[in-house]
Formats: C-alpha cells, structure tokens, sequence
C-alpha cells in the first residue's frame, strides 16, 4: 500500500513538474545554456505570472535589482526566448515591440496612450473569412489587436 501512495505522489510530482519546468530546465529544453544572467532575465519575466513587458521595460527592471545588463543583451535575450517558444513577440507597430510571457494563443486590447496589452481569450474573437496568403505561402497564425482608448462621454 506505501509502495502505490509513493508510486503515485512520484507520478502526480513527475507530472507536476512536466507541466511547470524550473526555469533553468525550460532554457535547456530550449536549447539555451542557464547562464546567471539568461537566469536572472527569465526570474524577472516568469516567476510572477503572465506579463507583456519591452526590451526598455525590463532593462530598468534588471536595472532596480542591480543586475548588470545592456540593453542588446536584454533585446538578444529577448529574441531567443521567443525563438525557443519561451515568449510571444507582439509587435505593435515597427520599432515597438512586447513579449508575452502567454504563448498559448489569444489576442490583445492594446490600450493607446498608456501603452499596454489586456488579454483576450482565444475564442472571443471570430473571423468570418480570411484573405488567401500569397502564392507559395500559408497562414501560420492570426493576432488580432484591438485599439482602444478613453470611451467618449
Ligand atoms: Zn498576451
């Protein structure tokens, strides 16, 4: 009977584990060595639930917990993580970027002004027709952003 309780707390423990990987485990499965500044950049983006943040954003971050960093070096990072599937870029317009720490697809309230993303659910959203892709060429996803500012009165 104790082999099978710890049988199972070892499964529910493994799966557990399997569905938040360490931070240091979810950069090795992507590919990127845990070095302590790649460490401390996603302790800053991921140990406090989903976040947009920019590059500009989390250098001052880094910045205020006195951890050493450039702001290419925050940008490079930045882009690995999204390539590694750590992060979602959501561009708002050339030269302005966010990343998500969301990777699951949903869309976004981009609210003008303050500049910042809400989140909107997957299916909140319905396209009725999609335009045909160029030639050669398929949709990999759609990411809708909705623009809103003060409701006039
Ligand atoms: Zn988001």
């Amino acid at each position: 009977m104790r082999r099978i309780h710890d049988h199972i707390m070892g499964m529910t423990m493994t799966e557990q584990q399997h569905e938040v990987p360490a931070v240091p485990e979810r950069l090795k499965r992507a590919g990127l060595r845990p070095t302590r500044q790649r460490l401390a950049l996603a302790a800053l983006l991921f140990d406090h639930g989903h976040r947009h943040v920019t590059a500009e954003q989390l250098h001052g971050e880094a910045d205020r917990r006195a951890i050493k960093v450039s702001l290419a070096t925050i940008y490079n990072t930045l882009h690995q993580f999204t390539t590694a599937g750590l992060l979602r870029e959501v561009v708002i317009e050339p030269g302005r970027s966010y990343f998500d720490t969301n990777t699951d697809d949903h869309h976004h309230f981009y609210v003008e002004g303050i500049g910042q993303l809400v989140d909107i659910p997957a299916d909140s959203v319905s396209l009725a027709s999609l335009p045909t892709p160029p030639e050669g060429t398929a949709i990999s996803r759609v990411d809708v952003i909705i623009r809103i500012g003060p409701a006039q009165a």
